[in-house]
């Protein structure tokens, strides 16, 4: 079985091949940040012109690594969403026409859906599990009794993680994506400034940054007016300690809740040295559950992601028609059979 996998949700344009569900078989991603670092941020026009001039090379350079052809595949999946429409469109549109043209069923993956099943291409899942997403627009825990079947349990109420990230590394005046930058001086300072944590009421499994990101900007802004200097370093450290504290606190408490054999990490965040080790030394020798941990190519953005989801729910059967279109804000339970 060869399942196709496009993905263009954002700024990388990404097709990759994956076989029997779980090996990859080829992975390509055209990376735009260049393009969009002299603006600090994606800018969605230029992203979906990036697309369109990328998307047809990166499908035959996967199908050339892959070494077969559009009549091999079982399926073809495309991310519909969320994610800017503009740059959606290219990819459910690309995917509607080999589809069409070859007659191969096509199957739509949810965005987060597929950061999830990225850990699939690491390690069997096993049920019921839980699963910390991390990513530039999404923080969330979420639970999958099985296959294709997600439940949020908890949810940012207004940044997420990665944003957090991106917007602290601006005050820092670091390049986009600011996370990488904010990792790497993290490591070399300590945390010795007092930041807020936001653990919300008693018992919930939402998550809050746009407190932290304040107190972080502030903090810039304070000592620049007292003649102040900081240690961007030390600030970095500081940041980091706070989200990771709040992040592994809550997925603890939710991991002893539901009882999960496994926990995964997912999203763009999920590349994160602090975030990976603490949960390494919290969860890494515990007999009774499994933790798995992307490799980092796989946590960013990319296709073979969307290939593994696409993968199962082929397997359930779960087509969608040429009508397919993009949707910028998909829910996740729309995979869960109804
Ligand atoms: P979403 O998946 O929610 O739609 P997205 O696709 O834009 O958003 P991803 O590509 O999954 O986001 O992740 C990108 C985010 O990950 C950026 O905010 C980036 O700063 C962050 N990131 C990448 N590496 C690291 C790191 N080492 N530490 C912290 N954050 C990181
Ligand atoms: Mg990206
Ligand atoms: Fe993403």
């Amino acid at each position: 079985q060869w399942i196709m996998g496009i993905e263009t949700s954002c700024d990388e344009t990404a097709v990759a091949i994956i076989k029997n569900g779980r090996e990859i078989s080829a992975n390509i991603v055209a990376s735009q940040i260049e393009s969009h670092k002299r603006f600090g941020g994606v800018v969605p026009e230029i992203a979906s012109r990036h697309h369109v001039e990328q998307i047809t090379i990166v499908l035959e350079e996967a199908l050339y690594k892959a070494g077969i052809t559009y009549s091999d595949l079982s399926a073809i999946a495309v991310t519909e969403g969320p994610g800017l429409v503009g740059a959606l469109l290219i990819g459910v549109n690309a995917a509607k026409a080999v589809a069409f043209a070859h007659g191969i069923p096509l199957v739509g993956v949810h965005h987060i859906a597929g950061h999830i099943y990225a850990n699939r291409l690491v390690e069997e899942m096993e049920f019921p599990l839980l699963s910390l997403v991390v990513s530039g627009g999404h923080t969330e825990l979420v639970y999958m009794k099985e296959h294709g079947h997600f439940q949020v349990i908890g949810e940012t109420r207004d940044d997420a993680a990665g944003e957090a990230y991106d917007k602290v590394a601006r005050t820092l005046n670091l390049p986009y994506p600011g996370g990488p930058h904010i990792d790497r001086l993290a490591h070399e300072g300590n945390p010795t400034i007092q930041l807020p944590r936001a653990w919300l009421e008693e018992g919930s499994y939402d998550f809050s940054f746009s407190g932290l990101k304040s107190a972080v900007i502030n903090t810039v802004h304070n000592a620049e007016q007292r003649g102040e200097t900081i240690v961007p370093e030390d600030l970095a450290a500081s940041f980091q300690e706070s989200v990771i504290d709040v992040l592994v606190t809550k997925t603890e408490r939710a991991v002893e809740e539901y009882q999960v054999k496994q926990l995964l990490l997912a999203g763009g965040v999920a590349a994160n040295k602090g975030l990976r080790a603490s949960l390494e030394k919290r969860f890494g020798d515990k007999a009774e559950i499994k933790l798995i941990i992307p490799p980092l190519t796989l946590c960013t953005d990319n296709a073979a992601m969307i290939g593994a989801a696409g993968s199962v729910l082929f397997e359930k059967g779960q087509f969608a028609g040429l009508d397919l279109n993009a949707n910028p804000g998909l829910d996740i339970t729309i995979h869960n059979d109804k």
